[in-house]
Formats: structure tokens, sequence, C-alpha cells
């Protein structure tokens, strides 16, 4: 039993677009020429890269050596036209978090619709039997930490039977939209039956314990070569890693507020 951090870095995205579409924003976007230079970076300084899923599967996961995962937030119809190429191309596989609403052409939350177009079940499912893993970034994309424990249980419980229903799999990983996180909220999605948990705290070094909360790496348009190798870097966050347990935003062990009293 190994005890102590372990170097994995998770990447997050968002949106593949090109700069010279009007809704390329340098928050979110990617190019799908950096986004080629990030992920040849990964396999030519020898990282092996996996989904999620695939990673945690293993029966001892930390014990794979030098491994990357990589994560597309609010998937969208971006991603099937310039992300999945490039990784075709590179033979990698990501995985994938679309919203439920946005593909119903429902009511979401805290995005923009410009520039977004969503893909529906038969695209969801071909990037599926393609081998990319469909995680639940639930149905509305509200941050879960905020709204009542009812409509958590909704979110996390609905999108989940939704991509199950897709895949005819259990769908293992969830994806906390905008990084909406409390204790109550990781106890509730395990069991469910989630077995992985995707947090928006920054780090590349992960604790056995924080399964359910893991850290990414978050990649932006400029986070090229060197910059992109120290965002990869042990230390990449390593401020809120030091900094989490005294201030409240980092922190994931408070109560869900109806949960509290
Ligand atoms: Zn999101």
């Amino acid at each position: 039993m190994k005890f102590g951090p372990h170097y994995l870095p998770i990447l997050m995205y968002h949106q593949i677009l090109p700069k010279s579409n009007p809704h390329f924003s340098k928050h979110i976007a990617v190019s799908p020429e950096n986004f080629r230079e990030q992920v040849q970076y990964l396999i030519d300084h020898g990282f092996t890269i996996k989904t999620v899923k695939e990673y945690f599967s293993h029966p001892d996961p930390f014990s794979q050596g030098k491994c990357a995962l990589l994560t597309f937030d609010d998937v969208s119809s971006s991603f099937v036209e310039y992300g999945k190429p490039v990784l075709d191309s590179l033979k990698v596989k990501g995985s994938v978090f679309p919203i439920k609403n946005m593909s119903f052409d429902q009511k979401y939350y805290n995005l923009s619709a410009d520039g977004i177009s969503p893909l529906n079940e038969k695209d969801l499912r071909a990037l599926h039997d393609e081998g990319f893993e469909l995680g639940s970034h639930g149905l509305s994309h509200r941050n879960l930490h905020k709204i009542s424990f009812e409509e958590v249980k909704l979110e996390l419980s609905e999108s989940k039977t939704w991509l199950d229903g897709i895949t005819g799999l259990p769908t293992q990983t969830v994806c906390y939209p905008i990084g909406g996180i409390d204790k109550d909220i990781m106890e509730f999605s395990q069991g469910l039956g989630y077995t992985n948990g995707l947090s928006t705290l920054k780090g590349s070094l992960q604790f056995k314990q924080d399964r359910m909360s893991l850290r990414r790496v978050d990649i932006k348009n400029n986070v090229v070569g060197k910059k992109l190798d120290s965002h990869i870097s042990h230390f990449y966050g390593f401020r809120r890693f030091i900094t989490r347990p005294f201030r409240a935003k980092y922190r994931v062990d408070f109560r869900h507020p109806d949960m509290a009293s």
C-alpha cells in the first residue's frame, strides 16, 4: 500500500474551436492546432493517455506509471468537429461530459449558448462506440452546492440513468458542474455508483482518498511548450493545495447547506 500523493495530470478542456470562430474565447477554447501540440507534447514526453474510467478501472491505478487523462467538459459538436479528428490522428481517447438538458434543447445555466451546438444521443453513442468515455455533467449545469439537495439528487441520478441508457453500461465518472462540490454531494454520488469524481481544484497530484474530488489542470489555448510543462508539473496548483484547508472556496469537506443543520 502506497501512501502520499500520486502524480497524475488530468487535463481539463472545454471547447476546441478555431481562433477564427467568432465564439472563440481564450478562457474556454483551445484551437485545434494548439490542442494537437499539447497532446503531441504528452505523447513525446512519455505519457500514456487514458480515459478516466480506463485509468481507474485498474486494480491499483496509481501503479500504472506515467499517465495523463484528457477530459472535455460541456462537450458539444465543436469537439466532434475539431477535437476528435486530432485525437483520432494521434490514436488517443478522452472522457467527455455532456450536459443532458443541452442535448434536449432545455434550459441550462452558467454557459453562453453562443457557438455551442449540442450532441444528440446518436452522436454520444457513436463516441462511446469508438472508445470515448461518457461521464455525467448533470442535467442543467448548475453549481450543486448552491441548489437544494433534492435537486442535487435529480441532477446526479437522472443524468446517470440517461448515460447508462446510451452506453448500456454503468456510468462511472461524474464531473461536478462548475466545480460545485461538498462532502454530501460526493457521498451521494458514490451511493449512486459513481466511482470517480472530477473537481475543478487545481493540481496534478492526487491522493487515494480524493478519488471523488480529483484535481485537474486547466488547459487554455496559450498553455503550450514550457508553459504546458509547468502546468503538468507535480507542483501545479501547489498554492491551492496548501491553502485548501483554510480557504473556503477550496474546501470539499463542507456539508451541503440543506444537510448541515
Ligand atoms: Zn461545465
